[in-house]
């Protein structure tokens, strides 16, 4: 690492779970220039998967959710913008500036920005919701406590979250989402179905299969029209639908926005020298896909933040990024794990115990190869970490079938003399 590399000026944007892991590996990796990290948002740094599960239930509070509390800034030498929002990025004069007009030259640039919570098209107030923030959560969680009818709009992973959560505080909880079963795009019908059970297991309602038509909001409640005519009335609801890009305001820059900024395999934007991007904003290349896409995961704002640290102290030999994507989620008694891309594949078999309650499962899937192109385990990270090292390997998904059976029944010890 040179001299030159090692002092320059750092400036990062967005002060999420990729931005801190860039400041974070970059100290570590043995910067030593100014790192100036901005943040729209005037909270310290915190974090977001306990915002639907363990802070929404109320069994966190706020210092469990943090990701860099005053001490660390101090230590990490990290200049800490709080209520700056970035409104443009000027790439020959290498300088962002924000929505006040304060400027922020830099030598490299990483944009953190992440995405924000797509907000509800049928429109609603006071007691409609989106789930993004710390304040969206404490926001519904104090909704929730004056609630018993609570509408959850969209089964996908951060809705199916929130409705679990909200039935165990003893809601009574209806979801609706047009696809047939909760999450049946990620994981197939067959593996959707028992997450479909969990939540009747559970007391949860569900619209599967229909859409919501209109949404009205009164001084007493929401009145929800589906597609197939019937009304429901709420007292609370959650509109989960998905997520847009915190990029609009690199509008201008060189780059096109609204799908998430484009990089190359090492975290560079393509188009603007000196400027990387990682996590939710970022659109990466997946080596199985060819295109570059997004991928609104935990674990891949951790990976291409240290991808970027790393290349940003070594631009001459920089290292590219192969992942096997991974995301979790907990729903009711169901802890889902999924690595690399059953989305794209076949389910080829599960291996475990479906049928207890609750279950304890790996679902195996494969290409158009035989090759186990991605896994999905239920109550089981031990078969977790074995999918993800055999996806990693790629091996042919019969022999995966043979591992996890081996995993899942262990050998019978023999008897004590
Ligand atoms: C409720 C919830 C539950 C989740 N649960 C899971 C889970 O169980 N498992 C999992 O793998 N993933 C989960 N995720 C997804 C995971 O949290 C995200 O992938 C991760 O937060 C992405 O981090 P990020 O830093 O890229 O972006 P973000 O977390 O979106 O952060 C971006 C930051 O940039 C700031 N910002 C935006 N625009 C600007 C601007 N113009 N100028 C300056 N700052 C700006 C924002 O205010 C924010 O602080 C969950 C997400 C949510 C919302």
């Amino acid at each position: 690492m040179t001299a030159e590399i090692r002092d320059a000026k750092a400036l990062i944007v967005g002060a999420s779970v990729a931005g801190v892991r860039v400041a974070r590996d970059l100290r570590r990796l043995g910067f030593n220039g100014p790192i100036v990290m901005t943040s729209a948002e005037e909270l310290l740094p915190y974090d977001k998967p306990p915002l639907s599960k363990q802070y929404l239930a109320g069994a966190f509070d706020a210092s469990r959710v943090s990701l860099l509390d005053a001490t660390e800034v101090d230590d990490l030498q990290i200049d800490l913008r709080l209520g700056s929002r970035a409104a443009e990025l000027h790439a020959h004069e290498k300088v962002v500036v924000d929505a006040s007009g304060a400027e922020f030259p830099y030598d490299v640039c990483v944009v953190a920005t992440g995405a924000s919570a797509r907000p509800s098209p049928w429109g609603g107030d006071r007691r409609v919701h989106l789930l993004r923030t710390i304040a969206d959560s404490d926001r519904l969680r104090s909704g929730l406590a004056d609630s018993t009818k609570v509408g959850v709009i969209g089964g996908g992973l951060i809705g199916s979250e929130v409705a679990g959560t909200a039935a165990k505080g003893g809601a009574e909880v209806t979801v609706i989402d047009p696809l047939t079963s909760p999450m049946s795009r990620l994981v197939g019908e067959d593996v959707a179905h028992d997450f479909l059970t969990a939540h009747h297991r559970h007391g949860v309602t569900t619209r599967f299969g229909v859409g919501v038509e209109a949404l009205t909001e009164d001084d007493s409640g929401v009145d929800v029209v589906l597609s197939d005519g019937s009304n429901l009335r709420f007292d609370l609801v959650v509109v989960g639908i998905g997520a847009s890009t915190n990029d609009g305001w690199l509008a201008g820059s060189g780059v096109e926005t609204g799908q998430g900024i484009e990089c190359d395999r090492f975290g560079r934007v393509t188009g603007l020298e000196g400027v990387y991007a990682a996590g939710d904003v970022a659109r990466w290349p997946r080596p199985p896909f060819g295109e570059p896409r997004r991928v609104e995961h935990w674990t891949n704002a951790v990976e291409q933040a240290a991808t970027v640290a790393a290349n940003i102290l070594r631009p001459a030999d920089p290292v590219g990024y192969d992942p096997v994507d991974y995301v979790w989620s907990d729903q009711h008694d169901l802890k889902l794990q999924l690595v690399g891309w059953p989305e794209h594949s076949k389910l080829y078999c599960v291996v475990g115990q479906r049928d207890r309650m609750p279950p304890r499962y790996a679902a195996l899937y494969a290409d158009e190869r035989g090759i186990l192109s991605g896994a999905a385990t239920v109550n089981w990270p031990r078969g977790l970490a074995e999918c993800r090292r055999l996806v990693a390997e790629r091996v042919p998904v019969a022999a995966a079938k043979h591992r996890l059976e081996a995993l899942a029944t262990p050998a019978v010890a023999p008897p004590a003399l």
